[in-house]
């Protein structure tokens, strides 16, 4: 079952520069930042209200928040879920007929267990799952 929303992930070109808007025009405070080599980006965390915001900045060109930046340009890129089971929630959006981006979890952000839906099959939204802990082996 779904929790909660767990964090929204917006693309932006330059952590700096999106860092400084959140903090000064914003006035939230940056929680930290981490590299995910594994997917070519660097993130920069906030919290609002239990929410975190996930500021993507690609690393390499060939990362997919490279190409939706040149395609879209900033903005919202994804909204992700926590769930209890992640393998059943992916079972479940394929069974409802949901184009899987990742058919099993893959190693995200903080060593959770992430998956992605296409936005093609879920009216609009790129839809991320992630697991409740994180699962270091
Ligand atoms: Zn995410």
């Amino acid at each position: 079952m779904l929790q909660k929303i767990d964090h929204l992930g917006i693309a932006v070109r330059s952590l700096d520069e999106a860092v400084g808007y959140y903090e000064k025009a914003l006035g939230v405070m940056c929680k930290g930042r981490e590299e995910v080599p594994s997917q070519g980006v660097r993130v920069a965390f906030f919290m609002v209200g239990g929410v975190r915001l996930e500021l993507i900045e690609p690393t390499s060109g060939d990362s997919a928040i490279s190409k939706y930046l040149e395609k879209n340009g900033e903005g919202l890129h994804h909204v992700a879920f926590e769930t209890d089971d992640i393998v059943a929630q992916l079972q479940k959006a394929r069974n409802a007929g949901c184009r899987l981006i990742n058919e099993t979890p893959i190693e995200g952000a903080g060593g959770k267990q992430v998956a992605f839906l296409h936005p093609k099959s879920t009216h609009g939204v790129l839809t991320e799952f992630c697991s409740k802990n994180s699962k270091k082996s």
